[in-house]
């Protein structure tokens, strides 16, 4: 263990992970988060389940404050991050400077909430941090109404786990697909048709134009559908309508920034002293919205942060040196008893006329099972799994190794234990 301090801002999924990456034996005298939250990490996938009441507080918080100290790691809570000093090379956060020898940007991003009329008032939240949960369920006791806007992942989520909790939901969507970055028409028309039985009210096809306010607290939303304007009234809207990266801090000390704060493929921005991840960073063009690359990203930072900062470092030229680069990944939604995973160009059909193009599809509508496998060239390269995703992690490997299906073509949607490639 050298003599050197890594700060890291931001306590989220990235975060974490690099920690865990970095393990106990990491070559950092001690490292100091700097989070603008009030409550130590906790797995934020798990905010859906959580408002749901399908999990607790405790059981997404992996670890205690002994396996913290354990890694020599000091924790700022509610540290909000105003400015970096890259001359001085210090970070800080009001009146308190933490210096640092690296320091790593893992600020992930923020719900993005469209400037329409209302939409400043008390009552519209993201759903995004622990603070929104708790809103939710501060007001949960007097609402009669709920309106989700974005029937993406997050949305459909949100609209589950609130009507579950007994209010009533709406939710809303512009396109006229559910989940269209993640389901194709037959898929969305499945997830409709459950989300119907289990009473949120699905609005497709609709926009929010105005949110109508009293004593800024929205009491009513104007929707509009082919043209008709209808008001409902409703006591809280959650928007999920997209995130915008948190990469001010990086632009304020004047890193490269685009989308978000460009990195390399080892995570280093345009200062060799600072390290980006997650949410908040920019790779070739590509910003995050999943955990699944940002664990990759995760493994080639410690990686990084081992090979310079340890003491007995090997020589450069024997140093292993990790790059992150892009891959397909599986999409999931976590709302129980409604299984639906994606992967790839699942959205592309029988009319495209992309050569080498097939669909292979097998479909039981009423049991709520449908699946659908994109070939090109006899390769998969699009898959959507719904009610039976058994078989969902296997088509995404064949997909990542790029089997010749030919062998186990008729059996294929049957899943891996009929192919006998399996
Ligand atoms: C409800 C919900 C469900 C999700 N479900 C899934 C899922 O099923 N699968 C999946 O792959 N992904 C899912 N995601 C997305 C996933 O959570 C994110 O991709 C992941 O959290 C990004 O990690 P991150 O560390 O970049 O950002 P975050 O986890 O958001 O962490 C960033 C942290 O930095 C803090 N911060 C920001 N600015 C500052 C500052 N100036 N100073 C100090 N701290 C700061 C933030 O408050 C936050 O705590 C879900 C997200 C949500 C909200």
């Amino acid at each position: 263990m050298g003599n050197k301090i890594l700060v890291i801002i931001g306590n989220g999924m990235a975060s974490n992970r690099v920690l865990e990456e970095l393990g106990p034996e990491h070559p950092f005298a001690q490292i100091d988060i700097l989070s603008d939250e009030a409550i130590t990490h906790y797995n934020r996938i798990m905010l859906s389940p959580l408002l749901a009441k399908e999990t607790t507080l405790d059981a997404i918080t992996p670890h205690s404050g002994d396996w913290y100290s354990q890694h020599r790691i000091n924790i700022h809570l509610s540290c909000p991050v105003t400015g970096i000093d890259r001359k001085e090379k210090t970070v800080s956060c009001g009146d308190k400077i933490f210096a640092y020898d690296a320091l790593i940007i893992a600020t992930g991003s923020r719900s993005f909430i469209p400037n329409i009329p209302g939409s400043d008032a008390d009552n519209v939240i993201g759903f995004r941090t622990m603070t929104d949960v708790d809103v939710m369920e501060e007001r949960l006791q007097n609402m009669q109404h709920v309106t989700v806007i974005g029937a993406g992942l997050l949305g459909v989520e949100a609209a589950t786990g609130l009507q579950s909790r007994g209010v009533q939901t709406t939710l809303v969507h512009r396109n006229p697909v559910l989940m269209n970055r993640q389901l194709d028409a037959m898929a969305a028309g499945i997830l409709n048709t459950e989300l119907a039985q289990r009473g949120v009210d699905v609005r497709t096809a609709t926009s929010p134009v105005e949110l109508i306010k009293d004593s800024n607290q929205v009491t009513q939303i104007t929707l509009e559908h082919d043209g008709q304007r209808q008001t409902l009234d409703t006591d809280l809207i959650v928007f999920a309508t997209g995130i915008l990266p948190n990469k001010e801090i990086g632009e304020q000390a004047g890193l490269l920034c685009s989308r978000g704060i460009q990195v390399n493929a080892q995570m280093v921005t345009s200062d060799p002293a600072i390290f980006s991840l997650g949410e908040c960073c920019e790779f070739e063009g590509n910003t995050y919205g999943l955990v699944a690359p940002i664990w990759d990203q995760a493994k080639v930072l410690a990686n990084e942060l081992k090979n310079r900062y340890s003491d007995e470092s090997l020589p450069a030229d024997l140093q292993q040196v990790a790059s992150y680069e892009e891959k397909t990944h599986l999409t999931k939604l976590k709302v129980s008893g409604l299984d639906m995973h994606s992967i790839g160009r699942f959205d592309i059909d029988e009319f495209d006329a992309e050569e080498g193009i097939e669909i292979l599809r097998l479909s039981d509508i009423d049991d709520g099972i449908y699946k659908k496998l994109v070939l090109k060239n006899n390769r998969i390269i699009g898959v959507v799994c719904v009610g039976d995703v058994a078989d969902s992690f296997w088509y995404h490997q064949l997909m990542t190794e790029q089997t010749d299906i030919t062998p186990i073509r008729t059996t294929l949607l049957l899943g891996k234990a009929w192919s006998k490639a399996g």
